[in-house]
């Protein structure tokens, strides 16, 4: 089993990346915020509890996110490994995802993040707000909380794998391609 962490600012590409990953390595892809929007989508309630947090660009609180996510990998018994995305976000999801793994006699291989500067990211993501008619890219003051959030409790989540060896830092701006080739080199030359 390879499970990545695919690691980066709200408009880094991660899911763009994350289709590449899946076509090379036959990954499962699993990204909370996807989740979290079928949900909305179909009314659950799941996707009820999860729907102000969104809107207003806060985190979903812990323990819903980290059993969501749990049932989910449970949810896919012949995968060969998968690529999380949005997650873990915050040290809290990512310890729990280690307890997780390790019951399961499985670990994180790395967590491959992607790096792209403050100014890039504003462009994409007033360029995204245009299509993806997500309420929470339409709404400067929310994307500001985003990154926000992202900066105070998401970033040091980089810092809890690198003091475990397993973190690796790919360059995010340029041609899609290139970036996935880097991707690829990234993992394939992880040692662990
Ligand atoms: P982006 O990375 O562009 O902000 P996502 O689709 O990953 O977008 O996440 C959208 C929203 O979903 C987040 O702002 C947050 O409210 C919620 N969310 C996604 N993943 C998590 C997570 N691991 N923990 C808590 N909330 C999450």
């Amino acid at each position: 089993m390879i499970h990545i962490v695919l690691f980066g600012p709200p408009g880094a590409g991660k899911g763009t990346q994350a289709a590449r990953l899946v076509e090379r390595y036959k990954l499962i892809h699993l990204s909370t915020g996807d989740i979290f929007r079928r949900n909305i989508k179909d009314s659950t309630e799941l996707g009820k509890l999860a729907k102000s947090y969104m809107d207003a660009g806060n985190l979903v609180p812990d323990e819903v996110t980290i059993k969501m996510l749990e049932s989910e990998v449970e949810a896919h018994p012949r995968a060969k490994g998968f690529i999380f995305d949005g997650f873990p976000r915050t040290e809290k999801q990512a310890l729990a995802l280690d307890s997780f793994l390790t019951s399961r006699n499985e670990k994180i291989k790395c967590m491959l993040a992607l790096i792209v500067d403050d100014a890039e990211l504003s462009a994409r993501l007033l360029n995204r707000a245009k299509t993806s008619g997500r309420a929470d890219d339409a709404d400067p003051e929310v994307v500001a909380n985003r990154i926000d959030v992202y900066k105070r409790e998401t970033a040091p989540v980089a810092e809890y794998y690198n003091k475990h060896g397993k973190y690796a830092e790919v360059y995010g701006v340029g041609n899609m391609d290139d970036i996935s080739k880097r991707l690829f080199k990234a993992l394939e030359e992880h040692e662990q």
